[in-house]
């Protein structure tokens, strides 16, 4: 959809297949009987440029879609940052020094890691794993596990012995040392397709382009200037194509095109990361002490409270990312253990009066040191290729989703 839109505004006609019923992929709207969820909640930082400038082309307000949110980690009764409002970096620095949970040493220890990342200007000589450059940094154990622990897994999820300690650079570099309000958290007011696919779709409409939901693309046909898009209702031609499907489903449209087939290999070298998310919905006076609190050396990692984020009082988000021994448990035992934890930490003592477990068991990729990702262009100049797992600085967000597609837009309209 970042796309549709880029090429729409400058003009040039465009024609969305979406395969699903609905618009937004990963992040879509989901109805649980008349309460709108998320496939899984998000959060996105003031540092997503380019999502938040096409939300606003779409006719989004950021101010009234998200809550915004100045920078705090809270792990219950265990560490808080907090960062005070002064300009970056050193709203972090003075958090880091202020943070409540790790002693002095540690404190110093930690703005001693950011400053020595910023002389290298969040570059290393070549890529290692998240906990080798923190173990290289002397950050301890302690300091790990409340908080650079829990940033890795939600900026990559992906666990910190095996995640890229590269890529979590590039987020701490463009989160926490540019301007003060790019470490912001934002969390959407609206559900995830009504923020953004859904205007965007009207947007391209509106500018003479057409959206086609439930028309997954079957095949791509090279001929000699063109490709053919088959769908199951018939096939049509365009002058370029923009192959922005699933990993899994652009692997298996690109192996049927001989030039393409080695851009299908790479994507089906990628291992994936899970997501849980599970809604529990209480009485409507249950709140949490912050719309966003962790835990730690708990299933549940964060929780988000839906009462004080979109009205939704009551309802209750955690969220458990990447690989772990939660995926052992049945949805059912899951969810009891999330309430179970909720009692015991916060007190919580009334029952859930649903719950709702998501598992999207490929929800990201596993972001490792120094991965080849496929990048943008193809053997084939008239096909590009988008997503989040795309060749790009970021692990895979919507920031780094919607990159590959203005970039991809932006390759066609220099052509045209
Ligand atoms: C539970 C969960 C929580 C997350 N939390 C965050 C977060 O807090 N912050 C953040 O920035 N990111 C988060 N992410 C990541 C983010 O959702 C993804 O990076 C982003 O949505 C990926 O977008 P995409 O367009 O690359 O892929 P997708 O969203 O997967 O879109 C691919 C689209 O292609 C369609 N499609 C598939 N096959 C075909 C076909 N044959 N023809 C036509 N269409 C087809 C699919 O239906 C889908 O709509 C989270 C992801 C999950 C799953």
């Amino acid at each position: 959809m970042a796309a549709a839109v880029t090429l729409s505004a400058q003009g040039i006609p465009v024609t969305v297949f979406e395969s699903a019923k609905q618009l937004g992929g990963r992040a879509r709207g989901v109805w649980h009987n008349d309460t709108q969820l998320d496939n899984g909640q998000h959060i996105l930082l003031g540092c997503y440029r380019e999502t938040l400038r096409l939300i606003q082309q779409v006719g989004g307000n950021i101010e009234n879609d998200f809550l915004r949110l100045p920078l705090q980690l809270t792990l219950h009764q265990q560490f808080e940052l907090k960062a005070p409002p002064l300009p970056a970096p050193l709203h972090l620095l003075i958090g880091l020094l202020t943070a409540k949970g790790l002693s002095l040493a540690q404190r110093l220890f930690a703005v001693r890691f950011m400053l020595a990342m910023r002389r290298i200007n969040f570059t290393l000589p070549h890529d290692i794993t998240v906990l080798e450059l923190l173990r290289a940094y002397k950050q301890d154990e302690e300091m790990v596990r409340l908080l650079w622990e829990p940033l890795c897994i939600s900026a990559l999820n992906t666990p910190i012995h095996k995640a890229s300690a590269q890529v979590l650079l590039h987020v701490l570099r463009d989160s926490l040392n540019g301007l003060r309000s790019n470490s912001d958290m934002l969390l959407p007011r609206l559900n995830l397709s009504a923020l953004f696919p859904e205007r965007a779709a009207e947007y391209v409409r509106q500018h003479g382009g057409t959206v086609l939901t439930s028309c997954g693309v079957e095949a791509i046909v090279q001929h000699d200037k063109e490709i053919e898009l088959i769908t199951a209702s018939g096939a049509q031609r365009f002058s370029h194509v923009i192959c922005a499907a699933s990993p899994a489903i652009t692997a298996r449209l690109f192996r049927a095109v001989p030039q393409l087939a080695p851009i299908a290999t790479r994507i089906e070298a990628l291992s994936f990361q899970p997501i849980y998310t599970v809604y529990l919905q209480y009485p409507e006076q249950v709140r949490l002490p912050h719309p966003m609190l962790g835990f730690d050396r708990c299933f549940t990692q964060w929780l988000f409270d839906k009462g004080q984020i979109a009205e939704q009082h009551g309802l209750i988000a955690t969220v458990i990312s990447a690989e772990g021994l939660h995926q052992e448990l049945e949805h059912e035992q899951l969810a009891q253990k999330v309430a179970q934890e909720l009692r015991e930490q916060l007190g919580i003592m009334e029952a859930p009066l649903w719950h709702r477990v998501i598992a999207e068991k490929r929800a990201t990729f596993s972001c490792e040191p120094s991965l080849p990702r496929p990048t943008h262009s193809t053997p084939l100049t008239s096909v590009l290729l988008a997503g989040d797992y795309t060749a790009g600085d970021y692990p895979a967000t919507l920031e780094g989703a919607v990159m590959s597609g203005t970039r991809c837009a932006d390759m066609i309209s220099r052509h045209t």
